[in-house]
């Protein structure tokens, strides 16, 4: 809310008391710290990300290679034992030359088989799905989603103001979210987001096993392909040489978690 200085007043008592009307967990900090205003409670938005899944399963051509899903869950359940979080992630590999993959509130992965083609390792594969659970951990959704509620709430607020007192909050809170899903699920995370993700991802992979270095050879490799062949992980953001930079000095920092992990784990996913 940076851009709400004092000159502002007015407007930033009206958006406070709309957050204080939405409640939720208005004000959060992210893992690495960041701070985050959510405007969405976190079983709203895992109830909208397994819609969106569901949507996606019936329109997309779904993969159907039992060898390729175990491999692929055998990366998932490895992340997953490490993450700090008791989401029961789902995954789906859909038949796609893009080299993409997402991850939904809730915890819904999807991978898509041009991915396979790019991280073609274990270690580079779960640089991709760390990086997409660490999306999920961050409530990267859920932030994108209250981003756009407060533009818009920014753009309406004298008529919002008049009629704050008269707003059902319930009403309010999934008119918001029937408008946000579409912006908020389907939008480009932006540069602080793929940041953080990438940072979190890594520590994930490291603590899971995987070698933290696969994702500076996966964004290596990722860079090279150019624009049109990666969505999601390239969208925006960092730019691809920024993102190995940043990659590249971080990784030494999660040698030694990584090989003690990997004494422990010691199972390769194929
Ligand atoms: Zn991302």
């Amino acid at each position: 809310m940076s851009n709400l200085g004092r000159a502002n007043r007015p407007l930033m008592v009206t958006l406070l008391a709309v957050l204080a009307l939405v409640g939720c967990d208005t004000y959060n900090e992210s893992p690495t710290g960041r701070k985050q205003i959510l405007l969405f409670s976190e079983q709203d938005m895992a109830q909208q990300g397994q819609l969106r899944f569901e949507q996606m399963r019936q329109t997309l051509p779904v993969n159907r290679d039992p060898r390729l899903a175990a491999y692929i869950e055998c990366i998932v359940s490895r992340l997953a034992a490490v993450a700090p979080s008791a989401i029961d992630w789902q995954v789906q590999v859909f038949d796609s030359p893009e080299a993409n993959a997402f991850a939904l509130p809730g915890g819904y992965i999807g991978i898509y088989t041009g991915m396979l083609k790019v991280a073609n390792s274990d270690d580079q594969m779960a640089a991709v799905i760390a990086h997409e659970i660490a999306h999920v951990l961050a409530r990267h959704g859920n932030e994108q989603v209250s981003r756009s509620e407060m533009k818009h709430l920014g753009l309406n607020v004298a008529d919002f103001a008049l009629d704050l007192a008269e707003i059902d909050q319930r009403e309010f809170v999934m008119a918001a979210l029937d408008l946000g899903a579409e912006v908020g699920l389907s939008l480009p995370f932006s540069r602080a987001q793929e940041t953080e993700a990438d940072s979190l991802g890594m520590a994930i992979m490291a603590q899971a096993g995987f070698n933290p270095q696969a994702a500076v050879q996966l964004w290596q490799k990722m860079a090279s392909m150019g624009p049109g062949q990666v969505l999601e992980l390239l969208s925006t953001h960092p730019s691809a040489t920024s993102r190995i930079e940043d990659l590249q000095a971080e990784h030494p920092q999660w040698t030694a978690e990584y090989q003690a992990a990997k004494r422990r784990v010691n199972n390769q996913c194929r």
